[in-house]
């Protein structure tokens, strides 16, 4: 159960026995739902980047996936596992990027009522992407938080939506973590499983399902090295809060994890072994590795791990890794401008 406590200046969420929640049978029972929506996405080998780290890396591409992200898989679970009574309430986030469109997709899909809650700042551009998935945008705010502060009030009315949270909802965890369950099935010789962090609900999920399915491979995280909330949370032992960075490749990697994260957080100090930070330049050489190598869009969030692996950030000789590509949607400009520079070299 979520309930909100606002006497406070930071909203604090409790997420009872959430930990718990999250579990390989949890996963496993959410995984038809997911895949009504999801696709079980290919993982191809990246010779390229095999040679450099002399080890063999194998992409994940969750790029693939109908809305360009990971997201949809525990949108899915989410949104499809609500009975007829909470569906006909509706379902209410706050996200300006992946975690939003994943939720007016799948709400679209299944005819259920979506609201996404944004705050003043969000650009028209992303604006417009979610007012074609056709949900209803409550636009209004300095921050996110306050957004995030709107949707949460609302699904606390009497008959309100259902709140869908990227990272502290159990279920969206589980359904993130079939992405893990694919990795061991697809590739079981896995010794590393590198995954792209910010609020944590990715890395969670796959962690659980990896620890139960391949006991002995590693995970390891990477986040953008500015405002890396999860990485400072794991320094100081507790959620921390840091000033949100505009202005990065890796837009869907910004957030918190919120101050009373009794979900994602635990779980990452418990099953990932460290979080490493790569600069925008890395980032920016992760993109254009996809594009050279593979011919392949990757937005800044999806092209870290492969941008930690090239910048020696992790070392793996002679494992078999799984790099976890985690969504395709950068700006048109962007990819424009990345592929110049690799036509121009
Ligand atoms: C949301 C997102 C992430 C980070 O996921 P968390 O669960 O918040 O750690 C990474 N990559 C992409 C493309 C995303 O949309």
């Amino acid at each position: 159960m979520l309930t909100l406590s606002s006497d406070c200046a930071q909203t604090v969420y409790h997420l009872a026995v959430a930990r718990e929640a999250i579990n390989i049978e949890a996963i496993g029972s959410v995984r038809s739902l997911v895949a009504r929506f999801a696709d079980c996405t290919p993982m191809r080998r990246d010779r390229a980047l095999s040679k450099v780290v002399e080890a063999d890396v194998s992409l994940k591409l969750e790029s693939l996936q109908p809305t360009g992200s990971f997201k949809i898989r525990g949108a899915a679970a989410k949104i499809a596992g609500l009975d007829d009574e909470a569906r006909r309430r509706g379902v209410i986030t706050a996200s300006t990027g992946n975690h939003g469109r994943a939720v007016a997709h799948v709400a679209r899909d299944l005819g259920v009522p979506a609201t996404v809650c944004l705050s003043d700042n969000v650009p028209d551009g992303k604006i417009g992407l979610l007012a074609e998935l056709g949900c209803t945008l409550d636009i209004g705010g300095e921050s996110q938080d306050a957004a995030f502060d709107r949707a949460i009030a609302a699904s606390e009315e009497p008959g309100g939506p259902t709140l869908v949270h990227s990272i502290l909802d159990p279920v969206v965890l589980c359904g993130q973590g079939t992405c893990g369950m694919e990795i061991a099935e697809q590739a079981p010789e896995t010794t590393l499983v590198i995954v792209p962090v910010s609020g944590g609900g990715l890395i969670a999920g796959i962690s659980v399902a990896i620890k139960a399915l391949l006991p002995q491979a590693r995970i390891v995280g990477v986040s953008m090295d500015r405002g890396a909330v999860m990485h400072a949370s794991l320094e100081a032992g507790h959620p921390v809060q840091l000033p949100e960075v505009s202005d990065t490749l890796a837009d869907s990697l910004q957030g918190g994890i919120g101050l009373d994260n009794e979900t994602s957080f635990p779980i990452v100090e418990e099953l990932v072994e460290e979080i490493v930070l790569v600069t925008e330049e890395e980032i920016a050489l992760g993109m254009r590795h996809a594009l050279r190598e593979l011919r392949m869009v990757l937005e800044g969030a999806g092209a870290v791990g492969i941008a930690a692996l090239l910048a020696g950030r992790i070392s793996a000789r002679g494992g078999a890794i799984a790099v976890v590509c985690s969504g395709a949607n950068a700006e048109l400009r962007t990819i424009a401008e990345m592929a110049a520079l690799e036509a121009l070299e």
